[in-house]
């Protein structure tokens, strides 16, 4: 009877996960700081922590908030085919279109990736060094999540194709296995990008366009991949779950030819290019003597809300499909 419930309690540890999984997310934000030009990486270096630590609000959030769920995603192919000119690209035209019950339903995230980028750069406007860093710390988030291809895309968990799990086996697993060991993740410097709207339609495009192959290659790895190998017990932070075994997810990492890792390199450069612009469009503010976390009240109820949940386990077995 023991042995029974220790293995359901491990079958149900395989079904926990978070989008980019909480390891992608924390990576993500955390190398985005070394791309910023020394007068940011002095101010974001100091408060790294931070940054790193709630780059995962958002995902916790999503089970408080009803709101929040569709802005991590947007499920495209709901409106026609690649692409999906049929679509407006401005907000207000997009919702006089499908409304915006329709527009909430199938998700929002780039057009949600823009309104966090105003108030980011209100924040360096203000020179309010704890929204600066919430802000920054919750867009990295959305920019991240936009740029994984099941993000894009209506079959978000292979519901629709008998692949359920393969949304935390892309983003998480084959993240955790190879990023520390093998991945490279010092890109060079962040960009100044003119066209927010446009650049983040872009990522969201290019998300679509993979998610096909997301879904048709690792179908057909599991059809030729011997089916006793292709789940094991295995550690996954310090503890014995059972998951995709290490040999089907290099075999997988290895036929999407490295697109993981790409997509990873992308939303960092991505995301601190998106710092980097709302500090130089707030007019390049002084950022060597901010100092403090004077959160407003409404910030201080959303950050305590999320840590006590989070430690009440309230939230815990929930899955990002
Ligand atoms: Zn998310």
């Amino acid at each position: 009877m023991k042995q029974l419930l220790i293995l359901i309690s491990f079958l149900l540890i395989t079904q926990t996960s978070f989008c980019w999984g909480f390891y992608g997310h924390r990576q993500i934000n955390y190398y985005s700081v070394f791309l910023l030009p020394p007068e940011m990486l002095v101010f974001y270096k100091k408060h790294i922590a931070f940054i790193n630590e709630h780059a995962v609000d958002p995902d916790k959030r999503r089970y408080l908030i009803a709101a929040e769920g569709p802005r991590h995603y947007i499920d495209i192919d709901r409106y026609g085919s690649y692409p999906y000119d049929s679509l407006p690209r401005q907000w207000k035209d997009a919702v006089e279109k499908y409304s915006n019950d329709t527009l909430q339903l199938h998700g929002i995230v780039p057009w949600w990736i823009q309104t966090m980028q105003q108030r980011l750069t209100k924040a360096f406007r203000d020179k309010d060094a704890a929204r600066i860093l919430k802000l920054s710390a919750e867009i990295g988030h959305y920019i991240a999540d936009a740029h994984v291809p099941l993000h894009a895309c209506n079959n978000h968990n292979g519901q629709l194709t008998g692949q359920k799990g393969i949304h935390a086996f892309w983003e998480s697993r084959i993240p955790e296995l190879l990023a520390d060991k093998e991945w490279d993740f010092f890109i060079g410097k962040a960009s100044y990008v003119k066209n927010i709207g446009q650049f983040s339609w872009a990522r969201v495009l290019e998300s679509a366009a993979a998610a096909d192959s997301v879904l048709k290659i690792e179908k057909k790895l599991s059809a030729d991949f011997p089916t006793d190998l292709k789940y094991a017990f295995e550690e996954r932070n310090g503890v014995l779950i059972r998951q995709y075994s290490t040999a089907y997810t290099l075999a997988y990492n290895q036929l999407l030819t490295g697109m993981v890792e790409r997509r990873m390199r992308q939303s960092i450069y991505a995301v601190a290019s998106f710092w980097y612009t709302a500090w130089v469009n707030a007019g390049q503010p002084d950022l060597k003597n901010l100092e403090g976390y004077n959160f407003g009240v409404d910030d201080l109820k959303d950050l305590d809300s999320l840590s006590k949940e989070w430690k009440n386990g309230s939230l815990k077995n929930l899955d990002c499909d």
